[in-house]
């Protein structure tokens, strides 16, 4: 018999699995709310017109090649990433690219293990389904939940959550949303941020902000990134995991930075050199295309300009659908308050709809969505909104 005769069949990744399910789905009406990414008014795929802009002009450079890029990555989008994020340079913050966010938090996770002997990463309650396990490989046995959705409030548990950092155990690692909370959508207010940030310093907690929707929430790339440059200003010594997967709609491309923001251009030096050993082993150096990508856009005042306009174009589509959904749901007269819609911020809402009506959603009426009741706000199309108004009403009645 096999070798693999005994290995279990692992569960399914729900958001992949859905997607799966939703693509065999041949129901005319159909809609996806749960995949992860930007859809435009059609309800397909974007590619961003600067991104299209610069791939052409990247097909007919001749200097281009397929050389190996250097363990960190490439140099100018390393620099132009982290000036994006903290609005400034300084020889203390450096970056290593990665592939993706995803590969930004594996080397946190692998770099707190091995050098601060961390084992308790403290995660919200929920979160992005990947951090427990990014974290438990790393070899983290304690992952603990700190509360942070408030369900009778659809807001933040801002009590609960200080509480649960309070009892933080020395050598701690908390990850922090820096923008546009995913799955819930919820952010703490500038005042909450300084109460986060005082509790982290008094327990001494490594903070591991993850930066994954930097300009979806408000449609300005410097407001959304006020959290990231306030612990920054306040002198902490942190990382930050930044994904230009969403911004840029470069999913499949793998575009990620691990900021590394220390006390002087020493310890920085030491820790991006650490880094460059882990990324040797992990995957050897990174992917070129679309970080050379983000690089020419960064670097160029006018294609800068020209991001910073499609940026706009998906945040107020997600913006316009917030209003619209919420609109549809109180002019059908649908049971429970929704204004929570249109509170929260970035890609994805947490509705409030609890598992049975979710899977009911999916059953009956081909919604696909997460068990949880987020959706993604991009799924929603003026043509498909009304049938997903009417659903859900009939779910929730
Ligand atoms: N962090 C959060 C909160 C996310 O939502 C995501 C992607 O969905 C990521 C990190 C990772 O993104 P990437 O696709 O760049 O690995």
């Amino acid at each position: 018999s096999s070798i693999f005769a005994d290995i279990q069949i692992a569960k399914p990744i729900e958001v992949f699995a859905l997607i799966a399910d939703y693509n065999k789905d041949e129901f005319k009406e159909k809609v996806n709310l749960s995949v992860g990414a930007y859809r435009d008014t059609d309800g397909k795929p974007w590619v961003l017109p600067i991104v299209r802009r610069v791939e052409a002009q990247m097909a007919s450079d001749p200097t281009l090649n397929h050389e190996y890029l250097p363990v960190a990555g490439l140099v100018d989008f390393r620099k132009a990433a982290i000036k994006l994020l903290l609005g400034e340079e300084d020889s203390r913050y450096g970056g290593v690219q990665a592939p993706g966010g995803t590969g930004t938090l594996r080397l946190a996770a692998a770099f707190t293990k091995k050098f601060f002997g961390c084992d308790t990463v403290f995660v919200s309650k929920p979160t992005w389904g990947n951090h427990k396990g990014i974290f438990s490989d790393a070899g983290f046995s304690n992952i603990v939940e700190y509360r942070y959705w408030n369900a009778e409030e659809k807001g933040l548990d801002y009590d609960g959550m200080l509480e649960d950092l309070r009892n933080a155990p020395p050598k701690s690692v908390v990850i922090l949303h820096a923008v546009a909370h995913n799955p819930t959508g919820v952010d703490p207010t500038q005042d909450q941020w300084e109460g986060i940030a005082k509790v982290c310093r008094e327990q001494d907690i490594f903070v591991v902000m993850d930066c994954a929707y930097q300009g979806f929430a408000s449609g300005n790339l410097d407001t959304d990134a006020w959290s990231c440059r306030y612990f920054k200003d306040q002198g902490f010594e942190f990382f930050i995991c930044q994904s230009f997967s969403k911004n840029f709609g470069l999913y499949n491309e793998r575009v990620g930075n691990l900021c590394v923001v220390a006390k002087d251009c020493d310890a920085k030096m030491k820790t991006l050199s650490q880094l460059e050993l882990i990324v040797r082993t992990a995957w050897s150096n990174p992917p070129n295309h679309g970080a050379r990508i983000v690089a020419t856009v960064l670097n160029s005042p006018q294609a800068y300009e020209q991001w910073k306009n499609d940026i706009h174009t998906m945040s107020q589509r997600i913006l316009l659908m917030r209003q619209q959904l919420l609109s549809k749901l109180k002019a059908i007269g649908c049971p429970g308050t929704w204004d929570h819609i249109t509170k929260q911020k970035g890609m994805f809402s947490y509705t409030g709809l609890n598992a049975q009506q979710s899977d009911m959603l999916l059953k009956k009426y081909h919604i696909y969505i997460m068990k949880s009741g987020r959706i993604n706000m991009c799924g929603l199309t003026p043509a498909n909104i009304d049938y997903v108004a009417e659903a859900i009403n009939a779910v929730v009645t």
